[in-house]
């Protein structure tokens, strides 16, 4: 269950504040999936910060699972991270020394997974994405829809209750987002919780709730 109640984030730009997000409340259930649009500038990477934990509100409460997450120490956050989020990036974040079983095994030593599980773990989970065929190659040697699957593998791998992902179809063709889309649905199906952000309505329409961000002011969307 993720809480947001009345969470401001404002930037402070040399003496000019920018708001970026606003007085925005709401409540996302577990196994939910939910989209998020908005244009450019409109708070939607601010709010998945703040869900994420990589960032704290200016004012207001945010609720991860019933922890109140602003007053938790840095080490704390860093923990709740490992242990209940998944991070997806439209530009997927890849370590490009690193082939796709690395890319998704060595994140889950900071999650306190022994080394030899580490690997069994992400070739299970690359095999879930459907690249057990790819997984000693390089990014530089995948199509940019295979390196979303690695990245949203790797975002998978310690099984997390949230999946946060910003524009993760964004740099992809239409083949590729098919694919992922679907995998995304079958994460919801399993029972992990997604907040999308998108600038695809079409990805918005299958989501179980949509908000709409402007100006830094959520309301949900009309189905
Ligand atoms: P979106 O993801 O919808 O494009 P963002 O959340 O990135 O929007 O940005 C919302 C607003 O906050 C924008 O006006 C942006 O310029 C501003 N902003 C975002 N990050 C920072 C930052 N680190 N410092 C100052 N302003 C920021
Ligand atoms: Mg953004």
């Amino acid at each position: 269950m993720i809480e947001l109640t009345n969470v401001w984030r404002v930037y402070q730009m040399g003496e000019f504040p920018v708001v970026a997000l606003r007085e925005v409340t709401m409540t996302i259930g577990d196994a939910e999936f939910v989209a998020v649009t908005g244009p450019s500038g409109s708070g939607k990477s601010t709010l998945l910060q703040l869900i994420g934990c990589l960032d704290r509100p200016t004012c207001g409460s945010i609720r991860l699972n019933g922890i109140d997450v602003v007053a938790l120490t840095d080490a704390e956050r860093t923990r709740l991270r490992l242990d209940t989020l998944g991070f997806v990036f439209q530009r997927f974040h890849l370590v490009s020394l690193l082939t796709a079983i690395e890319n998704v095994a060595v994140p889950l030593e900071a999650a306190g997974v022994p080394v030899v599980e580490r690997f069994e773990r992400a070739r299970q989970v690359l095999r879930e994405v459907g690249l057990e065929e790819r997984i000693h190659f390089a990014p530089s040697r995948l199509s940019g829809g295979e390196r979303q699957r690695v990245a949203l593998a790797r975002a998978v791998a310690n099984r997390p209750s949230i999946i946060l992902a910003d524009e993760p179809t964004g740099a992809l063709h239409s083949v590729d987002k098919t694919q992922i889309v679907n995998l995304f649905r079958r994460l919801n199906d399993a029972g992990h919780t997604i907040v999308m952000v998108t600038h695809d309505l079409e990805m918005a329409a299958i989501a179980d709730h949509h908000y709409e961000l402007r100006d830094g002011v959520a309301r949900e969307a009309s189905a």
